[in-house]
């Protein structure tokens, strides 16, 4: 763990968690929950005590992303907290497993219930809680990480020349609230096929973050049907293919966070 926190002006829920790290993205689809999960599951697979926290309440992905066989959270009557679910060991928080469909809410409500679910869920004691934010850098964004005391923010994006603007704007939000961005995961790199790499968004973007906002480490991730596949059986890519280039890569960033 990067650093211990247990500090009790926390949200009694958050106490006991060393690190909280935010995986983050300004649009939705550039693959934020797959990172976020494979990390999470990475962490873990390295020994780790690892909760997750699915914050986007519009489109929650965690419930298709992992299959634990509880797909309900519980209440804790007497104390009033609400009690993750658990999948190999990782405890899960989502939206989507609060028994209701996607969200129509207006923003201010949206961050009440993202409050709610992350201060009154007993996590107990963990080494990392991944927190997989919502997309963007709106209001929604800035009161999550006001409430909870991120130690890392991983940002992921894709390579397109567009995609450095929205990383740009994730960064400074980041920097405003004093969270070291350590990672950029460049999502969807290039795939190979007839013995040949191919990129088909182009190069170069990354490397452009990277060196321009001082970020210490860039990790590529290449467009792989089993990545997506794996998404949607519920089994993490990095259990399925523990000694795979994807968990290496997995790996590597655990290290970083
Ligand atoms: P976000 O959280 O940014 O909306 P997701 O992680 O849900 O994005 O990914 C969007 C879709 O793309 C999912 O179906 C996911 O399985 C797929 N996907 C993400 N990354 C990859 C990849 N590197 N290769 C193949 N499919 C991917």
């Amino acid at each position: 763990p990067a650093r211990p926190i247990f500090s009790e002006q926390l949200p009694v829920g958050l106490q006991k968690i060393s690190s909280i790290v935010a995986v983050s993205s300004c649009k939705g689809g550039v693959g934020k929950s797959t990172v976020a999960v494979n990390l999470a599951y990475s962490l873990a697979g390295m020994g780790a005590r690892v909760g997750i926290f699915d914050a986007d309440v519009y489109g929650p992905s965690l419930p298709t992303m992992v299959s634990p066989e509880n797909r309900l959270l519980e209440m804790n009557p007497e104390k009033r907290t609400i009690i993750p679910t658990e999948y190999l060991g990782v405890k899960l928080i989502s939206f989507g497993f609060a028994g209701q469909g996607r969200a129509i809410m207006r923003g201010p409500m949206v961050s009440g219930v993202i409050n709610q679910l992350l201060t009154t869920a007993e996590w107990g004691e963990l080494d990392y809680l991944v927190v997989d934010m919502p997309p963007g850098t709106g209001d929604i964004q800035l009161t999550l990480c006001q409430v909870v005391p991120l130690t890392a923010a991983v940002i992921v994006t894709t390579p397109q020349k567009l995609a450095f603007i929205d990383v740009a704007k994730g960064v400074r939000m980041f920097s405003k609230l004093k969270v070291p961005c350590v990672a950029v995961v460049e999502n969807m790199c290039h795939f190979d096929a007839d013995g040949k790499r191919y990129y088909p968004f182009g190069r170069g973007s990354g490397s452009q973050v990277v060196e321009q906002f001082g970020i210490p480490h860039l990790f590529d991730l290449p467009i792989r049907p089993t990545l997506s596949a794996s998404g949607d059986s519920g089994m993490p890519e990095v259990v399925a293919n523990p000694q795979g280039e994807v968990a290496k890569t997995f790996q590597n960033l655990g290290i970083c966070v």
